[in-house]
């Protein structure tokens, strides 16, 4: 049965091969965006998750459009890394903001509905290195770490409603955000994966699909790893 389903953050990147995997299986599919517009066949809502009162406009159009949400990947993120000795407050304070603090808005807003349904799936994309930690990332990390804590509180608190809340952590994925590595970052990064290469956006995809099926109704509270064996023991 289509679903109306909300992917922030799904005009580029892991996001855009969420929104497409989805569409893929026929469900009614929105994404957040910046200014970009959205990709065809999806609706394409402006919202900065930063923004509490865009987040409430943004599930309103998406709302009025495709019904109640029923599907939430909070997948919006940014990084701003740099070594803890030089990181001003801000830079630590505008991830944790948009990484968490967004993850937390669009929940809110997305659990009165599903609350309402008595049914819903929410997906947060995390990150491998919220269990392992990364040098020059502290702020990035905090983030994504909040987001296992947050999404295993929501597993327990809507879980009656048959609402279920996951994480998915991803290792390196080829995106614009890893683009801007070094060489040598890379390489040593690469050297870790015991599969030996990057993964490709559609594979962080699957995952989350999987996640919002049918399939994966008796699942929630999970941190799905989707990251080539880069993070095993963790
Ligand atoms: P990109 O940099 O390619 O895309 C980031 C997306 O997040 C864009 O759609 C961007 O929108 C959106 N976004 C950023 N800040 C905000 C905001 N304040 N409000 C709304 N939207 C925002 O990143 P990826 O596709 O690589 O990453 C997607 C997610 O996966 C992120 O949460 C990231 O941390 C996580 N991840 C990525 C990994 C990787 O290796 N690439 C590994 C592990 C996790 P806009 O186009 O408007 O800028």
């Amino acid at each position: 049965m289509a679903r109306s389903v909300l992917v922030t953050g799904g005009n580029r990147g892991i996001g855009l091969a969420i929104a497409k995997a989805f569409l893929a299986a026929g469900d009614r599919v929105a994404v957040t965006h910046r200014g970009s517009g959205a990709p065809e066949g999806m609706l394409g809502v402006r919202c900065d998750v930063t923004d509490q009162e865009q987040v409430a406009s943004a599930f309103d159009e998406v709302e009025a459009a495709h019904g109640r949400v029923e599907v939430l990947v909070a997948n919006a993120g940014i990084t701003d890394d740099g070594l803890l000795l030089r990181m001003g407050e801000e830079q630590f304070r505008r991830v944790v903001d948009a990484n968490l603090g967004g993850a937390y808005r669009v929940a809110k807003r997305a659990a009165s509905s599903m609350l309402r349904n008595r049914r819903g799936r929410m997906v947060f994309i995390s990150s491998a290195v919220a269990l392992s930690g990364g040098p020059g990332q502290a702020n990035y990390a905090a983030s994504k770490a909040g987001l296992i804590g947050f999404a295993r509180s929501l597993a327990r608190e809507l879980g009656s409603r048959a609402i279920t809340a996951n994480v998915v952590t991803p290792g390196f994925v080829t995106t614009d955000m890893t683009e801007e590595l070094p060489e040598d970052r890379k390489n040593e990064i690469l050297a870790q994966v015991p599969l030996a290469r990057f993964a490709d956006p559609e594979e962080v995809a699957g995952a989350v699909r999987w996640l919002a099926s049918d399939e994966a109704a008796y699942v929630t509270g999970a941190v799905v790893p989707v990251d080539g064996g880069l993070g095993m023991g963790h």
